[in-house]
C-alpha cells in the first residue's frame, strides 16, 4: 500500500502536471469508484493539491474538494493520448486541454470522492499529526505513548496517532532508531522517543527524495517505479548489515521485519 512518501510523490506529480487545469469531466469505468457527496454542475479548475495522511485532496475553484484514496493498488497516471486506457483503469479525469489523469486500481479498494470544499470528512478529521511537521515532536509522541501497553510498531501504524506511516516505513524507522518493534509504547525512554521522531522524519524525507518505494504496484503519475526499495534495510530482507538474520514475526496480523541483535 502506498504510504506517506509515495502519496506525496503522486501529489507532487499532480502539482507539476495539473495545477490550474480545468477538469471537464470525471468518467467512471467501474461502478462505485467515484462517489458524490454533493451535486456537481462543473468541477472547475484545480487551485490546490494537498496530502493528508495517505489521502490526496484536490481543491477546485467551484468550491469542491475531491478526495482520492489509493488504498492497496491505486495509481494516478498522467496520460497525454485521448484514448489509451491501462487494463485496470477504474475512472479518469478529463481536462479541458484533453489530457487525462487515469485512476488505475487492480484490487479496486481505492476511491475518488467528491465533496463540497468545507465538508468535514470523518476519516480525515480523525487523523493524527503529520510526521513531517513540527507538531510531530518529542512532546507529542511522549504524550500519545504514555501508559500504552501496545507494541510501538502497532502504535506508529495507528493513523489516529500519526498519519501516513505504514508497514514499510515503521519497520525501517525502528531499525534506524535501534528499537525493537515489540517494545511496549509506554516503556520507551525519552532518548528512544527522540530517536523515533528523528528517524521517522529522515526516512520519510529520503524516501520522497527517491520517489518512494515500489514493492509491487506503486508508480508515480509518470508511471515510473520509486527507487527507495534499493535503500531498505530490514523490510522483506533476510540478513541484517550486522550479519544477523532478520526476524519476521506477525503483529496485529501484519508482518514485522526486524533485527533482534540491532534492535532492543
Ligand atoms: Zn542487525
Amino acid at each position: 500500500m502506498p504510504e506517506l512518501p509515495e502519496v506525496q510523490v503522486v501529489v507532487n506529480g499532480i502539482i507539476e502536471k495539473f495545477l490550474n487545469k480545468e477538469i471537464a469531466e470525471i468518467i467512471e469505468i467501474r461502478p462505485k469508484t467515484v462517489q458524490y457527496f454533493t451535486e456537481v454542475e462543473e468541477f472547475g479548475k484545480i487551485l490546490d493539491i494537498e496530502r493528508r495522511g495517505k489521502f490526496i485532496l484536490l481543491f477546485t475553484d467551484k468550491k469542491l474538494k475531491i478526495v482520492v484514496h489509493l488504498r492497496m493498488t491505486g495509481k494516478l497516471i498522467s496520460e497525454e493520448t485521448e484514448d489509451y486506457l491501462p487494463p485496470h483503469a477504474r475512472a479518469y479525469f478529463v481536462f479541458k486541454d484533453k489530457t487525462r489523469l487515469i485512476f488505475d486500481d487492480a484490487r479496486t479498494f481505492g476511491k475518488i470522492q467528491i465533496y463540497q470544499q468545507n465538508a468535514k470528512i470523518e476519516s480525515i478529521e480523525k487523523l493524527g499529526v503529520e510526521p513531517l511537521t513540527d507538531n510531530f515532536n518529542e512532546k507529542y509522541l511522549k504524550n500519545i505513548l504514555k501508559n500504552k501497553k501496545a507494541p510501538i510498531k502497532n502504535l506508529l501504524l495507528n493513523q489516529h496517532l500519526v498519519a501516513g506511516l505504514g508497514n514499510i516505513y515503521v519497520a525501517e524507522l525502528l531499525f534506524r532508531a535501534k528499537i525493537s518493534p515489540k517494545k511496549e509504547g509506554g516503556k520507551l525512554t525519552s532518548k528512544e522517543i527522540v530517536k523515533i521522531v528523528k528517524e521517522t522524519k529522515s526516512v520519510l524525507q529520503e524516501a520522497i527524495k527517491h520517489n518512494g518505494t515500489t514493492i509491487s504496484d506503486y508508480r508515480s503519475i509518470y508511471n515510473k517505479t520509486g527507487e527507495f526499495q534499493n535503500f531498505l534495510k530490514v523490510y522483506q530482507k533476510k540478513i541484517c548489515e550486522c550479519g544477523n538474520e532478520i526476524s519476521r514475526i506477525k503483529q496485529a496480523g501484519r508482518s514485522t521485519y526486524y533485527c533482534p541483535k540491532c534492535q532492543k
